[in-house]
């Protein structure tokens, strides 16, 4: 999991995770030293590629239920269960 690039502080997955909120990919600030780190290029492709494809690819190729609610909801909780593994992947670069 991403660690600070200055001071080498462990980011927690909660503090990792918290950042994705609003879909606005916000810094994440170090508690030590204070030094802001955005996230990469390759960073977004991963989370994107572990939360909305997931769930587009679900709900138009492999859902097996007629039901697009019940379609919808699953491809929810697909996007939900993949982006807790988001913060294992996404790489933060220090803001310069
Ligand atoms: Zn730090």
């Amino acid at each position: 999991m991403q660690k600070c690039e200055k001071c080498n502080t462990q980011f927690g997955w909660s503090k990792i995770y918290k950042s994705f909120f609003g879909w606005v990919y916000r810094p994440i600030k170090c508690d030590k030293c204070s030094t802001e780190h955005n996230i990469t290029i390759p960073g977004r492709i991963i989370f994107v590629s572990l939360t909305i494809i997931p769930m587009l690819i679900f709900t138009n190729f492999l859902s097996p239920f007629n039901d697009f609610f019940v379609t919808l909801v699953i491809g929810l909780a697909i996007l939900i269960i993949g982006s807790l593994f988001t913060p294992y992947f996404v790489k933060y670069k220090e803001e310069l």
